[in-house]
């Protein structure tokens, strides 16, 4: 069977064509600056990438193009629409109610646009892509895969917050956790090596945006990540966990609205607000090492919060059997992994820094240090297999 995976933003929209008796990307691509212009690039292993400007004024023309172009003679790979057995949609938030991987219909559409207030940034595009795609592809099976219900397995403990507990009941204000998707690939993986089902992971999914996740036997017990991707560790430009009165004086300091203040915490805090330099890791590792004391300390921070909670984590499992690193620093970056695994030998963490340094980037390697009571590894994650096998299991 070949599965569809979709992921719409509010002015974009990937792709990615699995055919699941291999496994294999057959074509992937990206349909930009919807309702802009439009512009589309699509590529085939291989094959020399396609690109071309187009009229996009909606994300039904985009998936109308996405079609037209697996289907061409010479660009597609499918010889009809009819090959496609599924579509597999990545939707950041299930809420409350959404609970695993689901084939969306009405009343999980209804659902969806009565959570859009929790979710105002993702909820509209990932609807509106969902609408499309029913719309030009009625006849097969439509699966939601929610970067939240990874976490559907948290005690509340874990993601009660301690406010008024009429706050949660009225707002549904808890913690929901996010890439959750990448979360459950990578530590699968690890189990798959360790082999024990009831092994004590921690994922650390470091990239622009960051969080790390425990799991015991593949199942979420906590993650740093709350009510919004803005809680947890420092990332590229958010701020991460603060001292909630900071953000109330700030307000009252400086003047500024509700809004005001969460575009400052959104898009100008993490290791661009500290460094002033970039929100980009890469940048900010060259600009300390050229003396730029600010990068430094942006990247000490960093580091500093994500020990604190993988040491959290360790004490919340009674233990870990293997610490993993996915994402965009995580999987390739070793001077952030040795910056992190550096003296948490007490908790037996040790990793061998001549294979971490030299490991090929974004291949899964195992780092682990002769001897170490905690297995650590470095896993690529991919969110859009893991999307693909979903609906492939939900409608097979
Ligand atoms: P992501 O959001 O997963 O795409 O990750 C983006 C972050 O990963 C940025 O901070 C980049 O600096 C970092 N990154 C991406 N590729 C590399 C690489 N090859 N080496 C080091 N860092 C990288």
């Amino acid at each position: 069977m070949k599965i569809l995976v979709v992921n719409a933003g509010s002015s974009s929209l990937k792709y990615q064509l699995f055919d699941m008796e291999s496994g294999d990307v057959l074509a992937k691509g990206l349909c930009e600056r919807i309702g802009i212009d439009g512009a589309i690039t699509h590529k085939r292993p291989g094959k020399e990438n396609y690109k071309a400007e187009a009229s996009l004024g909606d994300h039904k023309a985009a998936i109308e193009l996405v079609l037209k172009l697996l289907c061409d003679p010479q660009l597609g790979v499918i010889s009809g629409v009819e090959e496609i057995g599924a579509v597999g949609h990545r939707v950041a938030h299930g809420g409350e109610k959404i609970r695993c991987s689901s084939i969306i219909e009405d009343k999980e559409l209804e659902y969806l646009e009565s959570i859009v207030e929790i979710n105002p940034l993702h909820g509209p595009p990932a609807i509106s892509g969902i609408k499309a795609c029913k719309s030009v592809m009625p006849n097969v099976k439509h699966v939601g895969v929610f970067d939240t219900s990874y976490y559907s397995t948290m005690e509340e403990k874990a993601y009660i917050y301690p406010i008024p507990y009429e706050l949660y009941e009225k707002y549904q204000i808890r913690r929901y956790g996010f890439h959750g998707t990448s979360h459950r690939y990578v530590c699968a993986k690890a189990m798959e090596i360790l082999g024990k089902d009831d092994a004590k992971i921690i994922t650390c999914h470091l990239g622009n945006g960051s969080s790390i996740t425990a799991s015991i036997g593949g199942k979420a017990v906590d993650t740093s990540m709350g009510f919004t991707p803005q809680e947890g560790v420092p990332m590229g430009t958010r701020s991460g966990s603060l001292d909630p009165t900071v953000v109330t004086y700030i307000m009252k300091k400086e003047g500024l609205s509700p809004d005001g203040m969460e575009k400052l915490l959104n898009s100008k805090s993490g290791l661009l607000g500290v460094s002033g330099v970039s929100s980009d890791c890469r940048d900010v590792l060259e600009a300390q090492d050229k003396g730029d004391n600010r990068s430094k300390l942006a990247m000490d921070i960093l580091v500093h919060y994500i020990k604190k909670i993988i040491g959290s984590y360790i004490a919340e499992m009674n233990g870990l059997d293997a610490l993993v690193f996915t994402a965009g620093i995580g999987e390739n970056d070793g001077i952030v992994r040795d910056m992190i695994c550096k003296d948490l030998s007490y908790l037996g963490i040790e990793i061998d820094n001549d294979i971490n340094l030299s490991c090929g980037r974004g291949v899964q390697t195992e780092i682990t240090k002769k001897g170490s009571r905690v297995r650590t590894f470095a896993i690529p994650t991919n969110e859009e297999y893991m999307i693909a096998l979903d609906t492939y299991e939900l409608v097979k």
